[in-house]
């Protein structure tokens, strides 16, 4: 079987928990995932540190980045650059490891043109109005903040049909198990076996008639 790992993009709303669902993921499925952690300009929040939730660098570092070829994708979210590292996903994928990127949807769509074996998960809200209630007990935004945030979710609903899934953030044990149930099947997909395939056919050439 093909031992390549499969490359996950998970993206939602803001408010729809990806963070959390993202974090659960990873702690009750240890062994099959990895996370890619990518740069940022935006300013480290309280507790956040460089090198676990994401590399923080200034514009300028980041600019050079991009030049130098090292991010898979880069996209503009509200005035901050945000990009994933390339080497880190590449290595990861050909050591057999599922890589998570927890991207916005821009980068997603860019991911999905270049590896093409990739799967799209889109988390939605239970409902808009479980969204915005959760948007505002966050308690970390404005008001206006989190208007911004649903008008954007506007924007991006328009996109959700790209996506290959879509998995309802409502009871969070429920939606990661759901996830991950998703990717054996995945894995399954002749796209992402064309190298063993070709191997048991190449094989069977020793009987050709
Ligand atoms: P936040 O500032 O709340 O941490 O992230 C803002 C948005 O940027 C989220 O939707 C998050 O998924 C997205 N994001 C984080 N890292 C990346 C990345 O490497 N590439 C892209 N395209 N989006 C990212």
């Amino acid at each position: 079987m093909n031992s390549k790992g499969l490359l996950i993009i998970i993206s939602g709303y803001s408010g729809t928990g990806k963070g959390t669902v993202v974090k659960r993921l990873l702690e009750k499925y240890d062994e099959r995932y990895v996370l890619s952690i990518s740069a940022t300009t935006r300013e480290p929040r309280d507790g956040e540190i460089d090198g676990r939730e994401y590399f923080f660098k200034s514009k300028e570092e980041f600019e050079e980045m991009i030049a130098n070829e090292e991010l898979i994708e880069h996209a503009c979210y509200v005035d901050n650059y945000y990009g994933t590292p390339k080497s880190y996903v590449e290595d990861r994928l050909n050591e057999g490891r599922n890589v998570i990127l927890e991207i916005e949807i821009q980068g997603a769509l860019n991911v999905k043109e270049l590896f093409p074996d990739s799967v799209l998960i889109f988390l939605l809200p239970p409902s808009v109005e479980e969204l915005e209630k959760r948007l505002r007990s966050r308690g970390t935004e404005t008001d206006e903040l989190v208007n911004a945030r649903l008008a954007r979710a506007v924007v991006e609903s328009e996109s959700v049909y790209n996506y290959d899934y879509i998995v309802i953030n409502d009871d969070i044990e429920e939606c990661v198990d759901t996830i991950n149930g998703i990717i054996p099947v995945e894995k399954l997909r002749v796209s992402h076996q064309r190298s063993f395939i070709k191997k048991i056919e190449d094989d069977l050439k020793a009987y050709k008639a």
